[in-house]
């Protein structure tokens, strides 16, 4: 990837740079009335406060922040591509050709290059990787069932809620990032989310944080509808769904793009859903697949905010995931913790111990305020209880501010 295509371009530097000799002339002009031939106590006051001005003003964070997370994708084909012991079953034999020409390497390192090219291409070369667990490097779950609502729940409230025990689309009773960012007078009207499951409107609790949310298979029906859009609506009722609940992320991307060139939200939450529904369909083929779409997907999201003034050099980016899954050619297609196959995930109860592995889980940001500590070589151990506080803390606010009981943030941002 051509370098001087990159996030890090002049731009964010030259609006820094700009404030400074503003406020450097304010605090000139402002700082040496003509009755004062020398720097009196007064003047120094001045000069320091101004000088305090430019301090805050160059730290400012990114305006605009997008959350994007992939289904129950594994860390483990993030961090080493497809696995041997998986394409190896029988059942994959007529498969594993075609798969292996595709995405395969000669190493680790090159595999998941091919598998997901915008992350180790891009993102890894910019920003931060967590969850390698071959580098010692850990990140988890802290909710107690190993499935997509308590996870969604953790992600977006900062805390896990034991309440939350079912897939059942039930309206959250917590207050997600998105509401409470929605609330704040510079982001009001401008967060917006987009899934490709259908629960996410109970989530994200629509009813009462009105926020604008586009998921499962409902039409796009925002002002200034463009002709894409349109035809979106369209094909989504055209084109069947593997799946009844869960839409192809195609249109979930496609979805976004749209609002984004109408609306231009300054937060956007995007929740793609292919790899989790392929795996539980035992179809390893295009599990792998939708992660390299999901890839490709966000590559174009990020080219495309890249492109507008808004967004450019502007806009940071966080990739998570709900939950894990097994951690063996034998449970990989599954995820559930040892209390969830007790209750909600009971169809898995020959588990008794539930899906080792399940609540393994990773995480990917870039953005002007994301440290470039490219893939973490330390030893660390994180959680999904901390990506709430994160974004939060990636828009300029002090997390505290949205709640004092949830996971703090991780230490992936630059210093202000
Ligand atoms: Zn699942």
């Amino acid at each position: 990837m051509d370098r001087s295509s990159s996030y890090s371009c002049p731009k964010s530097k030259s609006r820094v740079l700009n404030k400074f000799f503003l406020c450097a002339l304010l605090g000139r002009a402002y700082a040496r009335p003509f009755f004062l031939p020398n720097k009196s106590e007064f003047e120094m006051k001045l000069i320091f406060f101004f000088g305090l001005c430019c301090f805050v003003l160059t730290s400012k964070a990114a305006d605009n922040l997008i959350l994007v997370s992939i289904d129950g994708l594994r860390w483990q084909e993030v961090f080493q591509g497809y696995q041997d012991d998986v394409l190896d079953l029988e059942t994959f034999k007529e498969q594993k050709a075609g798969l292996v020409k595709q995405f395969s390497g000669t190493n680790a390192e090159s595999k998941r290059q091919k598998l997901m090219p915008f992350l180790w291409n891009v993102l890894a070369k910019e920003g931060v990787l967590i969850g390698n667990r071959k580098l010692g490097s850990q990140m988890q779950v802290t909710n107690g069932y190993w499935f997509s609502y308590p996870g969604y729940n953790e992600l977006l409230t900062g805390k896990a809620d034991p309440n939350i025990d079912s897939n059942k689309a039930i309206d959250n009773p917590n207050v997600t990032i998105l509401e409470w960012l929605n609330k704040q007078s510079q982001y009001q009207g401008k967060v917006a989310a987009f899934g490709s499951w259908d629960v996410f409107p109970a989530i994200i609790n629509r009813t009462r944080s009105g926020l604008p949310i586009n998921a499962g298979f409902e039409s796009a029906d925002w002002a200034g509808l463009s002709d894409k859009a349109q035809w979106l609506n369209t094909l989504q009722t055209q084109i069947p769904s593997p799946w009844h609940n869960v839409r192809l992320d195609a249109f979930t991307l496609g979805f976004t793009k749209e609002y984004i060139l109408a609306h231009q939200p300054k937060v956007m939450y995007v929740s793609l859903g292919e790899t989790d529904d392929f795996a539980h369909q035992g179809n390893y083929p295009e599990y792998l697949r939708g992660a390299n779409r999901a890839d490709k997907f966000i590559a174009q999201l990020w080219t495309l905010l890249q492109s507008m003034e808004q967004y450019q050099n502007n806009t940071n980016l966080i990739i998570t995931v709900d939950h894990g899954r097994g951690d063996s050619a034998q449970s990989w297609q599954h995820h559930a913790s040892p209390k969830a196959v007790k209750g909600y995930l009971n169809g898995l109860k020959q588990y008794q111990d539930g899906i080792p592995g399940a609540d393994q889980i990773w995480l990917a940001a870039m953005g002007p305020d994301v440290k470039g500590s490219v893939e973490s070589q330390q030893t660390s151990d994180f959680s999904l209880d901390q990506v709430a506080a994160t974004a939060v803390q990636l828009l300029g606010f002090d997390y505290q501010q949205f709640a004092t009981d949830i996971g703090q943030p991780l230490p992936i941002i630059k210093q202000r």
